[in-house]
């Protein structure tokens, strides 16, 4: 790789900027000043810039607990994306794995490794994704038993058959129920049918899938967090907004 790229790809400054500066002898490799920005490297050498020492990982991992409000995008003008809640010094190849909703909260996987994306999002996989859910009225066993053999969507969507568990019902909603509703998208909703929370383990990823879902038995999700997506558990003690590299163990189990 060139010396220019590894140090752009280390988020240490633009190609054009890391040329001049390159030239101008701000580059070691392996203790020896490097003013040709195409130097060859391997990646295993000591490198620094400005006098620091950059540490080149060819893939970086990352466990976002996303809040609402957040689209899954890498970059907008005018809305704030999951990538701007991992700084500025972020590494500039990364991007989220699949998609949530922009109220949808909970676990997103961010990486630059796109044999991983693939795996974890190819239609053939099948990767679990668990989600934890506020449903405006009272889901039924019915319901149940409609998500296991997998529910007509619409004319163009079957799902395939999902795994519903019915968590509680309350026929008072709490404040709690209120604060997490989902005002944005459901405004008509008044919570005066009770509310369920259910858990849901979907194996694919179509557009707002499990607000279709529910909307195919007649009901609206208030709340969505997902829970899991293949062996990868959101952390319980990460809050919402805040993101953490993921262990070595996670990204062995993910692979
Ligand atoms: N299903 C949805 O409806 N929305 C999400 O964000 C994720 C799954």
């Amino acid at each position: 790789m060139r010396l220019d790229k590894y140090l752009s790809d280390m988020n240490v400054g633009t190609r054009k900027e890391l040329k001049t500066k390159i030239r101008k002898g701000a580059a070691t490799v392996n203790g020896i000043r490097i003013t040709d920005p195409g130097f060859s490297i391997k990646g295993d050498e000591d490198v620094t810039f400005d006098g620091k020492p950059i540490r080149y990982n060819e893939y970086e991992y990352y466990m976002l607990n996303k809040p609402a409000g957040v689209i899954t995008a890498t970059e907008d003008r005018k809305q704030q994306t999951v990538l701007d809640l991992l700084g500025k010094d972020r590494r500039k190849d990364l991007f989220p794995v699949g998609r949530l909703d922009k109220n949808t909260v909970g676990l997103l996987l961010i990486t630059n490794d796109g044999d991983l994306n693939h795996k974890l999002l190819s239609p053939k996989k099948h990767t679990d994704k668990k989600y934890y859910a506020k449903i405006d009225g009272r889901v039924t066993d019915a319901d149940v038993e409609a998500f296991a053999k997998g529910l007509r969507i619409d004319d163009e969507l079957t799902a395939l058959p999902a795994k519903l568990e019915i968590l509680s019902f309350r026929e008072t909603a709490t404040d709690a129920d209120r604060e997490d509703l989902l005002t944005a998208e459901h405004p008509e909703s008044s919570l005066s049918s009770g509310v369920s929370e259910i858990c849901v383990t979907i194996h694919e990823g179509k557009f707002h899938q499990i607000k279709r879902m529910f909307h195919a038995v007649e009901k609206e999700v208030l709340y969505l967090k997902r829970l899991s997506m293949g062996s990868l558990v959101l952390d319980p003690s990460l809050p919402e907004g805040s993101w953490r590299p993921l262990t070595e163990d996670e990204i062995r189990n993910l692979k």
